[in-house]
C-alpha cells in the first residue's frame, strides 16, 4: 500500500514538475482567460440548443475559437503582450461599471482622461499634454 503511495506521489511531482519546466517563460492564465473560457463554454452549451444548422454552426465556430483563443495566450511567450492584453480587458470591464464618470482619449495624446457624469457639455484639459477638449457628459 505504502509503496504504490509513495510511487503515485513519485509521479505527481515528476507530472507538475514537467509541467513546471513546460510553462516557464510562458504566460498561463489570468481573468481574460476565464471570461474567453466561459464565452466558449457557454456557446458550446448554446450549440447543444439551437439546432438551426447556420446558428448551430456559429456557436460551434465561436466555442472552438475561443478556447483555442485561450489554450493560445495561456501558452504564448510574448507575456507582455498578453498581459497588456488583460490590463486593457481590466480596464474596460471598469469603465463599464463605473457608473460615476465617463471615459475619454485625449485627441492628442490619447491618454485617458475620466470625468464626473452627468454635467452636459465641458472643456476638459488632458492632464499629460494640456490639449484642451469639449465633451458632453
Ligand atoms: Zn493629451
Amino acid at each position: 500500500m505504502n509503496g504504490l503511495g509513495g510511487w503515485f506521489r513519485q509521479l505527481t511531482a515528476k507530472l507538475s514538475a514537467a509541467l513546471r519546466t513546460f510553462m516557464v517563460g510562458r504566460y498561463g492564465t489570468d481573468r481574460l482567460n476565464m471570461v474567453i473560457l466561459s464565452v466558449g463554454l457557454v456557446a458550446s452549451l448554446l450549440s447543444v440548443i439551437f439546432k438551426f444548422a447556420p446558428v448551430n454552426l456559429a456557436l460551434f465556430i465561436l466555442s472552438y475559437g475561443m478556447m483555442f483563443w485561450a489554450i493560445f495566450r495561456t501558452l504564448s511567450r510574448k507575456t507582455y503582450k498578453r498581459y497588456q492584453e488583460n490590463r486593457k480587458f481590466l480596464q474596460f470591464m471598469g469603465r463599464i461599471k463605473d457608473r460615476e464618470h465617463r471615459y475619454f482619449d485625449c485627441p492628442k495624446c490619447r491618454q485617458m482622461v475620466r470625468v464626473p457624469r452627468g454635467k452636459g457639455k465641458i472643456s476638459i484639459t488632458c492632464p499629460r499634454c494640456r490639449e484642451k477638449f469639449v465633451k458632453k457628459t
